[in-house]
């Protein structure tokens, strides 16, 4: 019998526009399929794992196609579904199928030549010592290099395709790839200390122990103080302390815990701390019943996923959304279908991780960015059929946790997407692309499984809420808060009245002053809110006014005291003080404003007494810091949090009585169509941290106490503000009546860059008409990484087709780099780009 000869169409994880068609060699007839990897020789050196897209007998027409080198996966890697999401992805926000692929697979699973990989330090000594011939070359060769590109382990082999080797060594979690060496790797086990049951049920027995120990041997008590302090901890927190951090922490040592195991007191163990394998019955401890008001909102949400695919749960802060999610993911799961949950950004969520924890134990996986390679690894591998998991410690996950790249997980039988703070941007994608926004399609996502999608929200987004007006997402309104708890009392300060009147104080009014001082007295904690990091947000010359800009971009430097230096927040560029005007030699420069840095710097002068915290981006850059900041804020060691954006997102802490936001005007200054509805949501959100068991208070510092949204604000009157900024947008042709596409040119010639724009804007006039087209314009910020900056913003109203408008755009500018001249320009296209 003659074999078919078959040809594979395969996405490769770069941004060519199109599939690449390769020869599928006989002896492989039989393995590829539809989503599986395959590894393959991309130009004249290099090779590639793609994906296939297609499988067909048809040659590509010009050229011989080369062979695909080897088929990676057993059984596919990602389904059609996934596929068919990808296109759409592709299709909607106009990038390519390989971008899509970029940003959808953990980078271990779309290996290039040009990947590095490095040895994994907590690698199982047993399993090094079982390599074969050609894993333990690879192996050696690390060891002594440090680090290989595959190219030079395909040189160390002396073969074309290393991939089927490499893939191995990651599996069996003996290397890395080095971009995600990210810190606090957990290893797969740990030793933990635990008391033994005979002391864990007898209290009289431990405090004989106890106060036998107290003279004679310190060493032992600290060591058992410990390990009792860290048992009530675990359960909150669901972190196991290893054996190193319990010496540690205890000022102990090996000796002292030799003798408390020999006498039967503590024992050790070593358990699985996988990420997803986490025994833990002891997180099944908490349980609740719905309120009357929560209840009647489930009943309705589920009533209306009769009619509708989306539901929007307009519920005010601290109303108890989470309990209702709760449920609904239970029904969900019960029915054997998976649930995504997505929040903004995990790391900033941990306390809903650790309350869905409790209840649903095991049956959650967290995804997230910041979690290292094998974790995300495990979680990717958790979620596809159960037959799919043939490696035994992957585990099949019901429930995911996630930030806006968990849409990509390859899900077996999806029921139900939960897009927590659906309003908040971190939900979009701005860079690279695929410039997506999660919410927008986690609801195509939640189509293509028959899944139901829940919107939830203090504060909508505008187009969400015109959405559910117009019928065609259903609501859900919960005006209450748990408990019947009153939203907090909302008062302005004055800056401007405070200013003349000589009462403030620094960067405080009075009033805000006053307030700090009477919940300090009370032991009760404050938030305060200040939207820019670092210390001062510039350096200015009292005698020509010079300002210090980044040599790279058009921007202004922000001075960072802890290290004394002045950093730019786009390129990352640091500088020291200069000690004169670099225009006038004067030595008169002066900081101005003021960030978090600052305030926190101020503090002590003023709260003697208060201990301080800092939540921003400085103070959060490792996995584990953040979390620590919300412990100690819980644990009641921090009386003021002082921070960003960051402290605005969910955060529920029972002892907080009074916010004060620092500053409002500069958020409803920034030139922005949506700088209303930002500064509605952040401050209503951040305002909302206060008071949730009894009422507190919020205070909004602002020149302009007549602002109408800050008037919104305090009435907490979302409709009036919806109705407002819905008849602007009309007005104004904004989205939801208009659709929005953002075309960026970079370049470092700024003539060239000039011509270009003119010539694209020229030309999408003439085919779209004047009035769609604005620009080409010179953004806010012009320069980045000394590259010059232009844009054009496409408007496209319901008169004219969106995909036909889409396709012209795309012809436009792929016909416009064809011209020599502009060839070296980069274009982006962002569909959407707010
Ligand atoms: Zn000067
Ligand atoms: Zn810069």
């Amino acid at each position: 019998m003659t074999q078919l000869t078959l040809f594979a169409d395969i996405i490769l994880p770069i941004a060519a526009p199109i599939a690449y068609t390769y020869r599928v060699p006989l002896m492989l007839n039989d393995f590829v399929c539809i989503g599986k990897r395959v590894v393959v020789q991309f130009g004249k050196h290099k090779i590639y794992t793609g994906i296939i897209l297609k499988i067909h007998t048809n040659p590509p027409k010009t050229g011989d196609a080369k062979y695909i080198l080897s088929v990676t996966d057993d059984l596919p890697l990602v389904t059609e579904a996934n596929l068919k999401f990808w296109q759409w992805i592709s299709d909607y926000y106009l990038c390519t199928l390989g971008e899509v692929m970029s940003a959808a697979l953990p980078s271990s699973l779309k290996l290039t030549s040009e990947t590095k990989i490095v040895l994994n330090k907590y690698a199982d000594q047993q399993d090094v010592v079982n390599l074969d011939d050609k894993e333990y070359l690879i192996w050696e060769g690390l060891s002594i290099k440090g680090e290989l590109s595959i190219k030079n382990v395909a040189d160390i082999l002396g073969i074309i395709n290393p991939m089927p080797y490499i893939k191995k060594l990651i599996e069996k979690n003996i290397i890395n790839t080095v971009e995600n060496i990210i810190d606090n790797y957990k290893p797969k086990t740990e030793t933990i200390v635990e008391l033994t049951e005979k002391y864990k049920s007898d209290q009289t027995l431990l405090k004989d122990l106890f106060e036998n120990l107290e003279k004679k041997a310190p060493k032992q008590l600290s060591l058992i103080m410990n390990i009792i302090y860290n048992e009530n901890r675990n359960k909150v927190s669901g972190n196991n302390i290893n054996l190193q951090q319990l010496l540690k922490d205890s000022n102990s040592n090996q000796t002292a815990l030799n003798t408390l195991k020999k006498k039967g007191i503590v024992e050790t163990k070593i358990i699985n701390v996988s990420r997803i394998n986490q025994k833990d019955e002891k997180y099944k401890q908490i349980d609740f019943t719905l309120s009357e008001i929560q209840n009647t909102a489930y009943n309705q949400i589920n009533e209306k996923f009769k009619e509708k695919d989306v539901v929007l749960l307009h519920g005010i802060t601290g109303s108890g959304k989470t309990e209702i999610y709760i449920k609904l993911i239970e029904d969900t799961i019960k029915q054997n279908k998976q649930v995504l949950y997505l929040l903004p950004e995990i790391a900033l969520t941990s306390q809903i991780i650790i309350r869905l924890k409790k209840y649903f134990g095991n049956d959650i996986g967290v995804y997230h960015s910041k979690f290292n390679e094998n974790e995300r690894l495990e979680i990717w591998h958790s979620v596809v059929n159960k037959e799919n998991t043939k490696n035994a410690h992957f585990k099949f996950n019901k429930i995911i946790l996630g930030a806006r790249s968990a849409i990509f997980l390859p899900f077996d039988n999806l029921g139900l997407i939960i897009v927590d703070e659906e309003h908040d941007p971190s939900y979009k994608q701005n860079n690279p692309a695929p410039r997506y926004n999660a919410r927008d399609t986690a609801i195509y996502l939640a189509k293509l499984y028959t899944a139901k999608t829940l919107l939830g929200s203090a504060t909508p987004s505008i187009e969400t809420y015109y959405n559910a007006k117009a019928n065609k997402y259903a609501i859900v309104e919960l005006s209450k808060r748990y408990n019947d708890v009153k939203l907090p009392e909302i008062l302005i300060a004055d800056i401007k009245e405070e200013t003349e009147s000589g009462t403030m104080k620094s960067h405080f009014t009075f009033k805000l002053f006053h307030h700090i001082q009477k919940a300090l007295k009370a032991k009760e904690q404050i938030i305060l809110f200040q939207n820019r990091r670092g210390y001062a947000p510039k350096l200015e010359c009292d005698i020509c006014n010079w300002v210090l800009h980044c040599r790279q971009c058009d921007v202004i430097m922000t001075y960072h005291k802890n290290t004394n230096q002045f950093k730019c927040h786009y390129c990352g560029y640091v500088t020291s003080p200069p000690l004169k005007c670099p225009e006038c030699t004067s030595v008169e420069l002066k900081l101005k404003g003021f960030g978090t840095e600052k305030l926190e710097d101020e503090m002590p002068t003023f709260f003697p007494e208060a201990k301080i915290g800092r939540m921003d981006l400085d103070s959060t850059r490792s996995k584990n810091s953040y979390h620590k900041i919300l412990s100690d804020f819980d644990e009641k060691k921090i009386d003021i949090l002082i921070g960003t954006q960051m402290i605005s997102k969910g955060l529920d802490f029972d002892n907080v009585s009074l916010v004060g936001v620092l500053n409002a005007d500069s958020m409803l200054a920034f030139p922005d169509f949506r700088a209303n509805e930002r500064s509605f949501q952040l401050i209503t959100q951040v305002t909302g941290r206060s008071g949730r068991t009894k009422r507190g208070i919020s205070i909004i510092q602002t020149k302009s106490p007549n602002n109408q949204i800050i008037q919104q604000i305090i009435k907490n009157d979302y409709i009036n503000f919806y109705n407002n900024e819905i008849l602007k947008r009309e007005t104004y042709n904004y989205p939801p009546f208009y659709r929005l596409i953002n075309i960026t040119f970079k370049h470092k010639d700024i003539n060239k860059l000039h011509k270009a724009a003119s010539y694209l804007a020229d030309n999408l006039k003439d085919a779209l008409g004047n009035k769609r087209i604005l620009g080409p314009e010179i953004p806010i910020i012009s320069k980045i990484n000394n590259e010059y900056i232009k844009c054009i913003l496409v408007k496209i109203d319901k008169d004219i087709s969106i995909t036909k408008t889409k396709q012209l755009i795309v012809n436009y500018i792929n016909n416009t780099l064809t011209i020599n001249d502009y060839k070296p320009l980069r274009i982006f296209i962002d569909v959407d780009p707010y």
